[in-house]
């Protein structure tokens, strides 16, 4: 690829960085919370290596990827080292044996069935795999998470599970044209986070709250967010 559309796009990106680190933090304030009470996931699907390892020496130290095979197939290109590296995308049973032990934390889980299997898969390699909850927050047909009125009797069943341990919740609240009705999605997946750890469920324990992207990390950070994951905002509009 031309020399000088790299670094302009490694240019565009550091500028992005810290746009994206202002504004977590500037929003984490308005909220009165520590701007060190978020972390930044750069979510990283379709993005190549070189632009990846960019963001990673600029101090990003949590990737999220969408697909187990896209992971696998481009990590041994990345400077992984102090990285910690989650699968953010919906994982079929079917692929739970291939990305166990692969990653640092499974964010996507949607169902007892695949958290049953990671378990499983776990157990077998001699680890515990954290994972986060996947809630589908505006209860929208087209969307993979669990239904926000079955979480309680879900979570019930994960937490008997072994193998893994429960970290938190992860939702990706329906697509709004205005800021309050997304706000309120953001509200509600930060009551039922509250209402889960109220709970005190063995092997369950509520740290993490990811929600947020590149078009409203903002907002979810004003209400309670814990993690957001940002691709399109750091490296540019993603081509398929
Ligand atoms: C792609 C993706 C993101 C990031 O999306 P952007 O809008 O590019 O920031 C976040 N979370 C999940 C689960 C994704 O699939």
């Amino acid at each position: 690829m031309d020399e000088s559309l790299i670094k302009s796009r490694f240019h565009d990106i550091d500028e992005n960085y810290k746009l994206i680190m202002h504004n977590i933090a500037e929003s984490a304030i308005k909220a009165g919370r520590s701007p060190a009470d978020i972390r930044l996931m750069v979510v990283t699907k379709t993005v190549e290596s070189a632009y990846i390892n960019h963001a990673i020496e600029l101090g990003i130290d949590l990737i999220g990827e969408n697909r187990v095979q896209e992971f696998l197939g481009k990590r041994d290109e990345l400077k992984l080292d102090g990285v910690e590296k989650h699968l953010i995308g919906h994982l079929q049973t079917n692929k739970v044996r291939q990305i166990v032990g692969n990653v640092d934390m499974i964010d996507s889980v949607d169902s007892v069935k695949v958290a049953s299997e990671i378990g499983k898969q776990s157990i077998k390699n001699g680890i515990i795999t954290d994972v986060l909850v996947e809630i589908n927050i505006g209860a929208e047909e087209s969307k993979f998470g669990i239904d926000p009125a079955e979480l309680l009797e879900n979570i019930h069943k994960m937490s008997e599970i072994d193998g893994i341990g429960i970290k938190g919740l992860m939702a990706i609240p329906p697509i709004c044209d205005n800021e309050e009705k997304n706000r309120k999605f953001f509200m509600n997946m930060y009551r039922l986070f509250l209402d889960i750890r109220a709970k005190k469920l063995d092997n369950v324990s509520m740290n993490i709250l990811s929600m947020g992207m590149s078009d409203d990390y903002t907002a979810a950070v004003l209400e309670g967010a814990t993690m957001v994951r940002v691709g399109s905002a750091l490296f540019g509009r993603r081509v398929y």
